[in-house]
């Protein structure tokens, strides 16, 4: 083989690799990962807000329940005075009923608050127990999806190294001079820079070559360039 074989083949590594470090970049497990990480954060997010909800709600039910305790002592209180005979004076008793009667009425209202507040407590328990089922389910998703992530780049990851260390055994084939020559057209145009012959056409750019230009290249012992496209030509028997 000369060294514009080599160099060929030397491109289809490139050409290998460059698709593999895209393919790296690219992982569709990748997007899936990134995809149930933002749906559990959104899933984080609403159970920090349902336990702040229902810390807030509970806190709420205890000072009403206290309050419901101080009205009935002092319901209980009067009512002792009321009925005990304690008191005569008839505009006392009128007052102490009216009292008695306010006391009630808030007493009812908060016990009804309350039962308000309890039914909110348990909507707000079984949102949080939902919402964790999901995230530990989505957890346990995301962490066999990183696993599988985890393999494919092991996966390519070798492929590379091997590729690479395949590369430096070509590359010592080739000359300086047109290894040289060859990373600078890649660089300046990309993709293929070297391409085979095949018939008589060139295989980068698929125009005739002049059977001048074959002749010259036919040896694959020199730079021969399609006039075409610029390619490095390498004739193929
Ligand atoms: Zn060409």
């Amino acid at each position: 083989m000369t060294e514009i074989q080599f160099l060929l083949k030397l491109q289809e590594l490139d050409i290998e690799c460059l698709a593999l470090e895209t393919a790296l970049k690219e992982l569709s497990v990748q997007k899936e990962i990134d995809k149930l990480e933002e749906n559990l954060r959104t899933l984080h997010d609403r159970l920090d807000r349902a336990c702040l909800e229902l810390n807030r709600v509970r806190k709420e039910q205890k000072h009403e329940e206290w309050e419901i305790k101080d009205i009935t002592m002092a319901i209980d209180s009067i009512s002792r005075k009321l009925y005990g005979g304690e008191v005569t004076n008839p505009r006392e008793i009128e007052n102490m009923r009216y009292r008695l009667d306010t006391l009630e009425t808030t007493k009812r209202k908060l016990e009804d608050d309350v039962i308000g507040l309890m039914e909110k407590s348990e909507a707000l328990e079984s949102e949080i127990a939902r919402v964790n089922l999901e995230s530990t389910q989505k957890e346990t998703e995301v962490s066999k999806l990183r696993d599988k992530r985890d393999l494919e780049i092991a996966d390519i990851s070798a492929k590379l190294t091997g590729m690479t260390e395949a590369r430096g055994k070509l590359q010592v084939q080739i000359s300086d001079s047109l290894l040289k020559k060859y990373e600078q057209l890649s660089k300046d145009r990309g993709g293929h820079v070297v391409a085979p012959i095949r018939g008589n056409i060139c295989g980068g750019c698929y125009v005739a070559l002049p059977s001048s230009i074959i002749i010259l290249a036919k040896p694959n012992n020199r730079v021969v360039r399609c006039e075409n496209c610029g390619r490095i030509l390498c004739w193929q028997e």
